[in-house]
This record gives structure tokens, C-alpha cells and sequence, in this order.
């Protein structure tokens, strides 16, 4: 029998790691490159646009290669990450001398894109979230964790709830068991890994989470009552365990959010109020990018999770607010701001200090931030509000902290430690006395070049060293032939000879040694450094949260000053009242803004429950709903608001419905996106909600939308009884006001001048007099002979529709009213009602049940 070939040892080990990581790539590491192969190779020659080759054969297959260079490999990291990739990275490990075949290999860091905390591969001002979810007994847990901050929080809820949720926290990637692969939507939006069921189990979760915390229940976290969430919480940490290969200590732990603490808002409304993306994707401009002048991406990370977040506890917006309102008072914001600028990342070199990761530079950064951080508390130090004199306080460090810093690191250490001059001079006796001896190396080769020059009678005789070829003595051609024979050749160059001495080699062997000795001392200290600020973790988390915190308030300051936003008042009652409101964003890209009011709420403050808005296309209709669900987004965040007054009343979500977009990954047509999130609405908008519906039933028929529009805007204000502003271009609608006193009608004006159309963008009261469609036509330059055809057309279809019975009372005619929507009550239900069991004789109880039995029977027809 033939004998299968064999593979190559080299091709043994590599497959035998690979083996471990299917999922993954495999960076392997081979002198000066990291390279992959087979099906590796392939996929990332395709991705990294890097040639992809052959390295001879193994089992007599051609290996398929790709590599890139060591040194640049952080840059094709990140851009595997980016796309959603995850790489094991597999380094020598042994001594390529001592070993008999290959080097010994081992993967010593994996990085998977929800696991990031390199500096280089993250984006500064994004948190990258790794999340996992599980669903068990219609239960939705969700636990997600941000490692470069250390925060891990949980939280359950209904399954109808996951799409919306994972928009809110934009996982970088998601953790779920195998069963839940096939959840739609999911795939084609998310990065997912799927786990095995069991890492999920709760019995070995709440074990293992204690464990981690070291607490002796999870009450203490507030989590004692989770199920679901905690598994997940267990199956994220696992991984973590696993691709960081160290237990993430600085993770200290379990925050569980509720329901209730944050004002909800779906998928659609994230992307509709443009927060942080526009709705064609682009980071700017959106009301982060306006808001965003954060002095550190910390706080950049956390005014980004704050609109996102507005808050439902009105003490806690109030303090933000006082907060804002006493920085301004005392103008401390710009110094604050000034001083910020210079303080590092200390959030996620924390997070490295603790995965023991941070580089020399990081803990130099972090010691000048210490140091600059009671600057800025100083200035706070003036002004008053509760809550800044807390941020205050813990704007201090340890003193113990920085002085350990200060001692142990140089001014301006080394890049890398491996190169060593990271620790400082002083700091250890051992590692000065071998710094001096190669310090005096100094003063012996200038001696020994002296010693020389008479001793060969060379004037031009150098020592010197580099680190290809080690010390050296150079002559010039010139003078070769008064070289002495004790010295050897070491290297020929163009004009000069260079050469070693056995004096000079001696030296060298020695130097050389102590140079050894002293990196390998500097990395023994830098480590025992890393042990001990580990302890401070937890003090450095606070701090840097409090520094996050300070930035967002002086960036909250700033803004109100620089763009004139006023301090909003926050009320209990359902109401949005907001006089000369912009919109925060629009405002900044047109000349002229125009400002409007708002009134909304119960009539006896003035306001109506829903206003029907009307007006041309390009009137500003969208702009104004949107900017009054922005204004009451921003007082939600603590922040202050573009407009003269605003009231506005907690809320518990906002819900928005605009603009028609096609969903065709998701297979939806936009008439059925548009149906989706309007049910949505209708199932879950409450009194305490506001609700913006823009243009809703344009994508069926006429009639249809129509009709849909009129249900839905009654369903609204009769079920719902939310604050709602109905933006639509059926004017039938507006003639709702007239049935119902909650309603008011208001339109965008906009006057007609020389048949051109011109917008006024004011919000006048009652509905638009015409539609201008055709004005607009024109406007956007639909050709002039094409327009007088549309109003010959226009002509003709008002007349035939002033002939025929207007359609619209069909609509109105009563057929909409609320108690014929009622199922009719089945006449079963006040026989039973009238019945007293307690009065009854037995004789006449069975005679009710022979009566019952019958109605029933004559009700299914038998
Ligand atoms: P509609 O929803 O009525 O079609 P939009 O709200 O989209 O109109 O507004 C169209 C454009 O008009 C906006 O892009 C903006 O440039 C301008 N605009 C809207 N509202 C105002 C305003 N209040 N002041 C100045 N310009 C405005």
C-alpha cells in the first residue's frame, strides 16, 4: 500500500494550533512576518488586498500563503477587526538555537472585535461592547461588557425588545448559544459568535459570578433576582477568560439596568432623530457631532452613551443641569476644558494596567494626568452644585499613586520596554549600578581611543559602536598601513576599515551583558510596577469616569454658551411646552433659522394632546417635529436646549415614525417597515410618551393611507393618549380638530410669488391652505411644459371630484367611532353577571346551567 504523505513537521504544529481556533484567523508567526495559510491565506489575501503565494508543498498539497510583516501588523489587525474578523496571534515562544525541529509556538493574544483595549486598534471616541444574549421562557437576558472600561452590565426583558436593544448598545460583537443562530435580522447586521448552550446555565453562572466578585450572592449588585442575564453575563466573561487568557479582574462589577431608568426609544428613532449617525450612515452632522467638543475621548465616549440614554430620574437630570447652569455661572468650563485636553485616555490604560497590557507611555500619560487632574479641581473648586463638589473630590488622586508613578518611570521613557530607559534613574539600586556600568562604558572607549591613536600614531583612529556589529575601531584607508597585528578585521566599508581588538572584545562581552542584564532588570521592575498598580485599579476606574463626567458638563457649558441654548425646566405633568424652539442641528446649516413654538398637553395648560401638521413639501415639517423630540431628548440628557423657554414633561419613550425607507435586506417593502413601526407605536406608546408621525399611509393607495392615517391618528389620541404631532399631506385629516378638542391644527406657511414657491418655514396656526405640490414640482425643476400639463390636470381632477360625494364622508361617516371598534359583547356575559351564586338553590343553579347550555348552543348554531 502506498503511503499517504506526511505533512511537514512545521505543517504539524501549525495544524495542530489551528486546530483550536476553527473560527478564527491564525497569525503565525515566522521570523519577521506573520503568516497564514490554506484556506486562511486565502480569505485574508482577500480581505487585506495582500498577494497571496505558495510555500512548496506539505502531505503533498501546495500550501497557499499570505503574510504580513511583523512590524506592521497592528494595521492589518485593525482592519481585520473592522470587518468583523477575529485573529489568533501565534508567537515563538522557544529558543530557535536549543530546538530540534520547529520552534516551539504559542498563541499568546487573541483579538476579536468586542474584546479590543489596544489603543491602536480602537476608535477613541467609541466604547466597543461585547454583548451576549440568551432567551429562555420568553425571556430576553442580555449582559454587555466594555473590557477598555471594565463596566459589565445585565438586563432582561422581552424577546420583542432585542433589535431595538442591540441599536441602543451597537455590540461589536454578540455571544449567543448555537440555538439561537437562526434569530432573524440578526445575521446580516451583527457580528455573532455562537457558544455552546451550557456556557449559558444559570446554576453554573451564579456560581462562577460570585466566584468573580467574590460576594456571597449577587444581591448586593442588585442582580439577585436575574436569570437569563446572568448566563450571559457567565458565557461573556468566559470569553473574555478565554481570548484575553487572563481573567479580567478589573471588572469588578454587575450593574443591572432596568427597564425604567432610561427614556426607550426604538431602532427607528435612534436613526430618525439622527443622534450619533445620520440616516445615510455618516457620523456627521448629527446632534453628536454638534455636541461633541468633549476636551478627552472619554468623555466623547460618554456624551455618545448619554444621548443615548436620556434619563427618566428627574433628580438626576436636575443635578446634571445644576451642574451645567454653576460651571456657566462661574465660567469654570474653559479652564476645566483647557486642562482636560492634556489628560490621557486614563479609562482604557486602566483597563490595560489590569490585563497587563499597558505600555511605558501609557503609565507616563497616565502620571502627567494625574498630576494636571488637581488643576482642574481647583478651578471647580468655586462653584457650588452638590454634585460638582462631589466630582471634585474625586478629581484627587492618590497622591501615593502619582509619587509611585513619579519615582518609577522617566520623564520620557522608551516606546517599548524591550528596548528598555522606561524605569527611572533611582528607583532601583540594581538597575542603576548596570546602567552605570554601561554609563562608564563611555568614558572607557573615549580613553581607549586616546590610548590608541598614540599607541598607532593615527590621528583620525575612532571607537564607536552600533548595534549590527558592536564596538569597533575605524581607520581610514589612508592610514591602514599602520594598523599594529593585534587588530582583526571586523568590516570593510568605502573609505574605511573597521576593527576589534581582544581588549576591546573583552570589553564588549562585558558591556553587553550588563546591557542584557539591565533590560532584563527593567522588565522584572516594570512588571512588579504593573503588580502594584493593579491594587488602584478600581480608585483609577472612578477617576476616570469623574474625569468623563466633568468633560461632558464643561461640554454641556459650552455649548449652551456658544449656541444659546437655555436651561429647560422638567415638570411631571404631560406636557411640551417650548417657545422659539430650533433644531439643534438644522440651525447650524442654514442662514436664516426660524424658530417656533410648541404647545403640548392637556388643554387646561394651553396645549392640545396632538397637533396635525400641514403644510407644503420642504415646508420644514419634519424639522420642526423633529426638533421638538430633540429638545425634549436633550433635557432628558441634562444637557440645555436651543430655544428661549422649555417645559417639558417627563417622558417614558419617544417614538418616532418618518420618512419611508425600503428595508430590502430585511425583505421588507417600505409600506410594511412603515406598518411594522407604526404597530409598534400603537402597542406601546403611553400618556407619558411623545410620539412624532410623519407622512404615515403614503406607501399603499390613496383610500388606504387615508384610512389608515385617520385610524391611526384616532387610535393614537383615544387609546394611546400620548403627545403626538401628526405631520400629513391629507388634508382630510385636518377636519379631526373639528370632532375632537385635543386636536389642533397648524401648518408650515408658505406664501406663492410670481408662481414661485416661497417657504416661510413659520408654524401658523390651522391647516395649510393648499398643498403646493406643483410650486414645489417646479422648484425642483420639473420642466415648465410639464408643470401647465399638471395643472390642466389639476383642474380637471378638482372638478370631477366636486361632482362626485366627496369620499371623505364615507370616512367620517360615524363608522370610525371607538364603540363600534368594540367587539360586540357576547350576551352570555350579563346573564352571567346577574347571577349570586350565595341566593341560588341547588335546583335553580342547574336550571342556569340548562339555560347557559343552550344560549351556548344556539350561538354555534347546533
Ligand atoms: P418637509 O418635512 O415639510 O418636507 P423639511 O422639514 O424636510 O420639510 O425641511 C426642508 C428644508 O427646509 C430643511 O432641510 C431646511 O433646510 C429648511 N428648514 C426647515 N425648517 C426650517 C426653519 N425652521 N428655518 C429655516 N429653514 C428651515
Amino acid at each position: 500500500m502506498k503511503k499517504e504523505p506526511q505533512h511537514t513537521p512545521m505543517m504539524q504544529q501549525y495544524l495542530r494550533i489551528k486546530a483550536q481556533y476553527p473560527d478564527m484567523l491564525l497569525f503565525y508567526r515566522m521570523g519577521d512576518f506573520y503568516e497564514l495559510f490554506y484556506d486562511d491565506a486565502e480569505k485574508a489575501a482577500g480581505l487585506l488586498d495582500i498577494t497571496l503565494t505558495r510555500r512548496g508543498t506539505s502531505a503533498g498539497e501546495p500550501i497557499k500563503m499570505a503574510g504580513v510583516p511583523y512590524h506592521a501588523a497592528e494595521q492589518y489587525l485593525a482592519r481585520l477587526v473592522k470587518l468583523g474578523e477575529s485573529v489568533a496571534i501565534c508567537e515563538q515562544v522557544g529558543d530557535p538555537a536549543a530546538s530540534k525541529g520547529p520552534v516551539a509556538r504559542e498563541v499568546v493574544r487573541i483579538v476579536t472585535p468586542g474584546t479590543l483595549t489596544d489603543a491602536a486598534l480602537m476608535e477613541d471616541k467609541r466604547d466597543c461592547i461585547l454583548l451576549a444574549l440568551t432567551i429562555h421562557e420568553s425571556t430576553l437576558g442580555l449582559a454587555w461588557l466594555n473590557l477598555a472600561a471594565g463596566q459589565l452590565r445585565v438586563m432582561e426583558t422581552v424577546p420583542e425588545q432585542l433589535v431595538s436593544e442591540l441599536e441602543r448598545l451597537q455590540p461589536a460583537e454578540i455571544l449567543l448559544p448555537e440555538s439561537l443562530r437562526s434569530v432573524p435580522d440578526l445575521n446580516d447586521r451583527w457580528i455573532l459568535k455562537t457558544l455552546p448552550p451550557w456556557q449559558f446555565d444559570l446554576d453554573s453562572a451564579v456560581r462562577s459570578l460570585t466566584q468573580h466578585f467574590e460576594a456571597h450572592d449577587l444581591s448586593g449588585f442588585g442582580c439577585a433576582d436575574l436569570t437569563t442575564a446572568l448566563g450571559a453575563a457567565n458565557a461573556l466573561l468566559e470569553y473574555v477568560r478565554l481570548t484575553q487568557g487572563s481573567t479580567a479582574l478589573h471588572v469588578t462589577s454587575l450593574q443591572a439596568v432596568r427597564d425604567s431608568v432610561y427614556v426607550r426609544m426604538d431602532a427607528a428613532t435612534r436613526r430618525n432623530l439622527e443622534i450619533s449617525e445620520t440616516i445615510r450612515g455618516e457620523r456627521a452632522p448629527t446632534l453628536l457631532s454638534l455636541l461633541d467638543v468633549c476636551a478627552t475621548s472619554m468623555g466623547s465616549r460618554l456624551l455618545h452613551f448619554w444621548l443615548h440614554h436620556p434619563l427618566r430620574n428627574s433628580s438626576e437630570i436636575q443635578q446634571r443641569l445644576d451642574s451645567v447652569t454653576d460651571l456657566i455661572a462661574h465660567n469654570a468650563h474653559p479652564a476645566v476644558r483647557d486642562c482636560l485636553r492634556h489628560v490621557v485616555d486614563i479609562e482604557r490604560i486602566t483597563a490595560r494596567i489590569a490585563l497587563r497590557t499597558a505600555r511605558p507611555r501609557d503609565l507616563s500619560g497616565l502620571r502627567d494626568s494625574l498630576r494636571l487632574l488637581p488643576e482642574a479641581a481647583k478651578v471647580l473648586a468655586a462653584c457650588e452644585a452638590g454634585c460638582i463638589a462631589q466630582l471634585m473630590q474625586e478629581l484627587q488622586p492618590d497622591p501615593a499613586l502619582t509619587g509611585l508613578l513619579e519615582q518609577a518611570i522617566r520623564p520620557e521613557p522608551g516606546a517599548v520596554l524591550r528596548e528598555g530607559n522606561v524605569i527611572a534613574d533611582g528607583y532601583d539600586a540594581e538597575l542603576d549600578e548596570l546602567r552605570a556600568l554601561q554609563h562608564n562604558c563611555g568614558e572607557f572607549l573615549l580613553q581607549l581611543e586616546v590610548r590608541e591613536k598614540e599607541r598607532t600614531g593615527i590621528p583620525n583612529l575612532k571607537v564607536e559602536y552600533n548595534r549590527v556589529h558592536g564596538f569597533y575601531i575605524e581607520v581610514t584607508h589612508a592610514h591602514s598601513d599602520k594598523v599594529p597585528d593585534d587588530y582583526r578585521r571586523r568590516q570593510t566599508l568605502k573609505s574605511a576599515e573597521r576593527y576589534i581588538t581582544p581588549e576591546l572584545k573583552a570589553f564588549e562581552d562585558k558591556a553587553l551583558a550588563a546591557q542584557d542584564r539591565a533590560l532584563a532588570r527593567e522588565k522584572f521592575l516594570y512588571d512588579a510596577l504593573l503588580d502594584r498598580l493593579s491594587e488602584s485599579v478600581p480608585a483609577l476606574q472612578q477617576t476616570a469616569a469623574s474625569v468623563a463626567t466633568v468633560d461632558v458638563l464643561c461640554a454641556f457649558a459650552e455649548r449652551a454658551q456658544t449656541l444659546a441654548y437655555t436651561t429647560p425646566v422638567l415638570t411631571q405633568e404631560s406636557i411640551i411646552d417650548i417657545e422659539a424652539g430650533r433644531h439643534p442641528v438644522v440651525e447650524q446649516q442654514v442662514d436664516n433659522y426660524i424658530s417656533n413654538d410648541v404647545q403640548l398637553g392637556p388643554q387646561h395648560h394651553g396645549g392640545h394632546q396632538m397637533l396635525i401638521i400641514t403644510g407644503p413639501n420642504m415646508g420644514g415639517k419634519s424639522t420642526y417635529m423633529r426638533q421638538v423630540a430633540l429638545i425634549a431628548l436633550l433635557a432628558h440628557c441634562g444637557s440645555f436646549v436651543p430655544a428661549q423657554k422649555a417645559r417639558i414633561g417627563l417622558l417614558d419613550q419617544i417614538f418616532t415614525r418618518i420618512g419611508a425607507s425600503d428595508d430590502l435586506a430585511g425583505g421588507r417593502s417600505t409600506f410594511m417597515v412603515e406598518m411594522t413601526e407604526t404597530a409598534n407605536i400603537l402597542h406601546n406608546a403611553t400618556t407619558q410618551s411623545l410620539v412624532l408621525m410623519d407622512e404615515v399611509g403614503r406607501g399603499t393607495s390613496t383610500f388606504d393611507g387615508l384610512a389608515l392615517a385617520l385610524a391611526i391618528a384616532r387610535y393614537l389620541l383615544t387609546r394611546n393618549k400620548s403627545c403626538t404631532l401628526f405631520a400629513t399631506h391629507y388634508f382630510e385629516l385636518t377636519r379631526l380638530a373639528e370632532e375632537f378638542k385635543q386636536i389642533r391644527n397648524v401648518h408650515l406657511e408658505a406664501v406663492e410669488h410670481k408662481h414661485r414657491i416661497v417657504f416661510l418655514h413659520k408654524v401658523a396656526a390651522g391647516p395649510a391652505s393648499q398643498s403646493y405640490g406643483l410650486q414645489v414640482a417646479a422648484l425642483a425643476g420639473v420642466p415648465g411644459r410639464a408643470i401647465r400639463m399638471a395643472r390642466k390636470h389639476l383642474a380637471e381632477l378638482e372638478k370631477h371630484s366636486a361632482d362626485r360625494t366627496p369620499q371623505l364622508d364615507l370616512v367620517f361617516d360615524e363608522t370610525e367611532s371607538d364603540a363600534e371598534v368594540e367587539p360586540q359583547e357576547n350576551p352570555l356575559i350579563p346573564l352571567l353577571r346577574a347571577i349570586s351564586p350565595d341566593e341560588l338553590t341547588p335546583r335553580q343553579a342547574l336550571d342556569q346551567l340548562y339555560k347557559i347550555r343552550q344560549m351556548l348552543d344556539e350561538q354555534s348554531g347546533q
